[in-house]
This record gives C-alpha cells, sequence and structure tokens, in this order.
C-alpha cells in the first residue's frame, strides 16, 4: 500500500467526497464533454481531466472554456452542459469498493457525511440512483451552501457541525487535490485515494494514500475493520469481459516468462475506468479448450510505464500453442492487491507467481469456485454470433 503512515489519529466520524471518490462521475463526464466539443469540431483530450476533477461546477466549466477557447462566457457554456449532465446522473456508476465501504460503515454504526462541491440538489439526484446510499449519511452538505467550496474547509467543517462533532474527530476520503486541501485545512485526518493515478504526487500531504477504496484499513483510525479477507483475497461484485485474444506488448512470455493473453483495452474503456488498477483473479473460458484459473493485472504496469490501462490475464495452465485470434471470457471475481512498482524484474516476476498462487489456492473455496459455472463462460456462442 502506497505511502501509509503506521499511526493514525482515531477518529470517530467519516467524511466522504462523491465525484470520484463513490461515483465514477469522470467517465460519464468525459462522455458529455467529448460530444459537446465534437459539435464545435473539437477533440475532448481527457488529459485535461485533472482540470476539472474535484471542482465546483462554475470552476469546472471555466478551464474547460479557457482550454478549448470556446466562444462562449463560462456561465454560458455551463448553462449548456448542466441539462445533458443532468439526463445521465443515474448512468454515473459506483466506483470500486464504493458500495461496500457505505454498508461497512453504516452497519457497523459509524456516523457519516457526504461533502461534495456539486450544488445539493445534484448530489441528491445522483446518490438516489443507488440503493441505500441516501439514508446511510447522517448529513449531506452540498456547495451551494457553504460559502466557498473546496479547496476552502467550510465544506467539510459544516458537514462536522452537522454531525454534532468536532473536526478533530473526522476522517476525510477524497480523490481530488483540492479535497485533500480542505481536509487538511479543516484539520481532520485525510485518506486519498487518487482517482487520476499520476496525481500521487500532489496528494502526498494526504495522511495516507491508497490506491482504491478496496484498500482501505479503517482500523488504522480506530474505526472497525473490514471483515471480508479471505486468505489474501477479496471477494468483489463479479464483472464478465470477453472478446477475441489480440496481440500485446510482446513482453509477456519473452521478458517475463508470464504470458497474458490481451483484451483490446479500448473496448473496456469504461468498464475500465470504473475498476481500479490492480491484481484481481477468476475463471477464464477458451471456448475450444476448456475453462482455466486465472490471475491478472489491469493497469499501466508501473514497472514497463504503460501509457495505456492495460488487462493482463495470466491463464494458470500450461498451453502447447498460442490462442491469439481465439474467443476468451473473464469472469473477475477476487481482488488480491493494488499495483505496485518493482525495484527489480526478478521480484516483478516473484510477486506475479505468488499471486499466481494466492488466485490457484483461492480458487478452490466454494465461494470463488462456484463462479467457473457462470453462463457466461459456459455458453459456447459469443454474443455477438447468436
Ligand atoms: P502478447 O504481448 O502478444 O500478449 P505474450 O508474451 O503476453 O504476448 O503472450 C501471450 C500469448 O501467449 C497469448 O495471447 C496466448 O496466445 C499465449 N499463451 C500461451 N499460454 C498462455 C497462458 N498460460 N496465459 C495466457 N496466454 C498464453
Ligand atoms: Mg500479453
Amino acid at each position: 500500500m502506497a505511502a501509509s503512515k503506521p499511526v493514525c489519529k482515531l477518529v470517530s466520524h467519516v467524511i466522504v467526497d462523491l465525484d470520484g471518490t463513490l461515483l465514477n462521475t469522470d467517465s460519464v463526464a468525459n462522455q458529455i464533454l467529448k460530444s459537446f466539443l465534437a459539435k464545435l469540431g473539437k477533440k475532448w483530450d481527457s488529459k485535461s481531466a485533472h482540470r476539472i476533477v474535484g471542482r465546483t461546477p462554475l470552476e469546472a466549466a471555466a478551464a474547460v472554456v479557457e482550454d478549448y477557447q470556446l466562444p462562449y462566457s463560462k456561465e454560458e457554456f455551463l448553462s449548456m452542459i448542466t441539462p445533458l449532465f443532468a439526463d445521465q446522473w443515474c448512468n454515473i456508476r459506483p466506483l470500486a469498493g464504493a458500495n461496500r465501504l457505505i454498508k461497512h460503515l453504516r452497519s457497523n454504526g459509524v456516523p457519516m457525511a457526504l461533502a461534495s462541491n456539486s450544488p445539493k440538489s445534484n448530489i441528491e439526484a445522483k446518490i438516489s440512483c443507488h440503493n441505500g446510499w441516501k439514508e446511510s449519511f447522517s448529513a449531506i452538505v452540498g456547495g451551494d451552501e457553504v460559502e466557498d467550496g473546496k479547496p476552502s474547509p467550510n465544506i467539510f467543517l459544516e458537514a462536522a457541525k452537522r454531525m454534532n462533532t468536532e473536526p478533530s474527530s473526522c476522517l476525510v476520503i477524497e480523490d481530488s487535490v483540492a479535497g485533500v486541501t480542505a481536509g487538511n485545512a479543516a484539520e481532520m485526518e485525510v485518506i486519498a485515494v487518487p482517482s487520476i493515478p499520476k496525481q500521487v504526487d500532489k496528494l502526498s500531504s494526504a495522511s495516507e494514500v491508497v490506491n482504491s477504496l478496496l484498500d482501505l484499513q479503517p482500523e488504522k483510525w480506530g474505526l472497525p475493520q473490514f471483515e471480508d479477507w479471505i486468505e489474501g483475497t477479496l471477494p468483489i461484485e463479479p464483472w464478465y469481459i470477453g472478446g477475441p485474444v489480440i496481440k500485446g506488448f510482446g513482453r509477456g512470455s519473452k521478458v517475463l516468462g508470464i504470458p497474458t493473453a490481451n483484451l483490446s483495452a479500448e473496448s473496456f474503456s469504461d468498464i475500465l475506468s470504473e475498476h481500479t488498477s490492480g491484481v484481481y483473479f477468476g475463471w477464464a473460458a477458451l471456448f475450444t479448450r476448456g475453462i482455466y484459473k486465472m490471475v491478472m493485472n489491469i493497469g499501466w504496469n508501473p514497472y514497463f510505464a504503460n501509457t495505456e490501462k492495460t488487462i493482463e490475464p495470466w491463464l494458470l495452465h500450461e498451453f502447447d500453442e498460442d490462442f491469439y485470434g481465439e474467443e476468451l471470457r473473464l469472469a473477475i471475481i477476487g481482488y488480491i492487491k493494488p499495483e505496485a512498482n518493482f525495484p527489480s524484474l526478478e521480484s516483478l516476476i516473484a510477486r506475479i507467481h505468488e499471486d499466481g498462487r494466492i488466485a490457484e489456492k483461492a480458487l478452490d473455496l466454494p465461494l470463488y469456485a462456484a463462479y467457473r459455472d457462470s453462463p457466461y463462460l459456459t455458453n459456447p456462442l459469443p454474443e455477438s454470433n447468436s
């Protein structure tokens, strides 16, 4: 786990940010901005996303108007895109671990507030699409309810006040630089869960930086710990992807001695943006061959400094031949750990083998073994042909 300090101050209350922390708002925002700009003959560059993440709607609008030299004022632009966002509220998906975190804190009676730079009515519209979310928060503070949004501490101070507690009893969970700055300014403990991986350095003023909500260890702050890890693995809500095996970077088997059957990341950019980088495992089906145990890395492979997020499934089986072009289907059912960098190729290879052993063993547990029979894996016809 990245940059964790062992001793943390004990807290009793949690304040979470919404967009980019609990919800994958970026993915929907990217789609909306992309199609809006396309109509003006401009090309959305998702790399400018860092200028809008964690900002108030007007600040974000101002950044886009400036970056793309739009022929509108920031107010005009905001009024044009606001209805486009409102149509999409319920298409914004929870980020990995969001439902798990909310359920965990709620069932353990830990008071929780939601504090977002979005206007209160937008927050309520967004969370109403997710079962059990609204009732889990004892306070909800919107950017329109305080004088200044994040990075000012006001939103968090107001959230503490509405929970009848001191700022020093609160732990903030945030993805953005503005949010971490606000949490520090409110003199609260702050966990940063970066939604933009390259921003990690800018978040180092947080008490801890974790790769995703799946990696939280609330017991470090005196809060109840998660009880759902089993033999070094975390069961996740299963997700399924498949397609023809494509040529990857050509270094799986050549450099590492570990072949990875690549799927086209482009076809899964939405689902990938929802799932944090890291090491996962599950079952893999090749229709003409069988169903195999599988361990996979999702991410940027820090060791190789990829610029594109990729999916790298290693089937835990010796094959006599390559199977490029064949339909590969994956059921991803468990999480092992965040993606990490390694000092040497040898240590990277050793760790991948260890992950393989963890997956191999875990997949024999009835909880995980059951997914071997998923219809998605056993149905012999690719959906597109049926
Ligand atoms: P690439 O960069 O093209 O993916 P790799 O060196 O990673 O090349 O090799 C991956 C290919 O090796 C897969 O596409 C598949 O055809 C083959 N292969 C053989 N055994 C395995 C295995 N156990 N797991 C994954 N792929 C395998
Ligand atoms: Mg490969």
